[in-house]
């Protein structure tokens, strides 16, 4: 196998990212559930109540979304990231949100629990560094065409700055295959647990754009001994406003939960 760089701060430990009553890191499987778009206020609130009927702690939800075509729904925005504040806070869930660029950062910084660096801004560089200067917990996505090295050397971009609270997020490659949205590469997520001294999650959602598909890779996630799964799950996702075809419903969310 190709040696890759070895990465700063690598002295053995493992680095635990902690927010709120959630650790990464120590072991434990962390399911991190939500709509991919916030799209209102009661939506948001039965999909909360739900996690917590669960035993869940984390909720996501897309507020700003970066979308392939114009036309397409693009989030709710900072109204958005309002609901999402709200509802966490009541519910006493620890929040993740997309970050759309540097412009949103106060406002992330102020009202998101784990601020999301998603796939087309994982070279953002000037973002990167900026988000290294900051104390919240940042979700990084990896690229659609990154390699393991790119993904990693991105993190050590907010590393570099002083910020170690990064979680790695697989969520799929653009390849040449269409029978899934992408090509979710599971050794990736092997090889950077193994690289690095950071939490590895996966994105099952993203990573195959199939909901048939979700279920099982998060529980391979757990039996990998990944440090937890990001998903994407609605009521009734033939009507989501985005990426219904890769969410799954209340009903196997429970399954799912169950099964873990
Ligand atoms: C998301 O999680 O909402 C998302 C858009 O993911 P990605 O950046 O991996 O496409
Ligand atoms: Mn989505």
């Amino acid at each position: 196998m190709k040696d890759l760089k070895v990465y700063k701060k690598h002295d053995g430990q493992k680095t635990i990212v902690k927010v709120k009553n959630v650790t990464f890191n120590d072991g434990s499987f962390n399911l991190i559930a939500g709509p991919c778009s916030i799209e209102d206020r009661k939506s948001l609130e039965k999909t909360a109540q739900l996690i917590v009927k669960n035993g869940g702690k984390l909720l996501r939800g897309g507020t700003f979304k970066l979308r392939t075509s114009p036309y397409n729904f693009q989030g709710l925005g900072k109204e958005g990231v309002e609901l999402l504040y709200e509802i966490g806070k009541k519910y006493n869930l620890v929040t993740v949100s997309e970050i759309p660029s540097i412009c949103e950062l106060e406002l992330f910084i102020e009202k998101i629990d784990i601020i999301q660096v998603g796939a087309r801004n994982m070279d953002n560089y000037p973002m990167l560094k900026e988000l290294g200067k900051i104390k919240k917990p940042i979700l990084l996505k990896r690229g659609p065409s990154a390699t393991i090295e790119e993904w990693l050397l991105a993190a050590e971009y907010i590393l570099n700055g002083g910020n170690d609270q990064i979680i790695l997020c697989e969520r799929g490659s653009t390849t040449f295959e269409t029978y899934t949205r992408n090509t979710l590469d599971l050794s990736a997520a092997l090889a950077a647990k193994k690289l690095s001294h950071l939490p590895v999650i996966i994105d099952p959602s993203h990573g195959t754009g199939r909901a048939d598909m979700v279920s099982d890779f998060t529980k391979v996630a757990k039996f990998l001994s990944l440090d937890g799964a990001i998903i994407e799950i609605h009521e009734n996702p033939d009507v989501a406003l985005s990426d219904g075809f890769q969410t799954i419903d209340f009903k196997e969310y429970e399954e799912l939960v169950k099964s873990l």
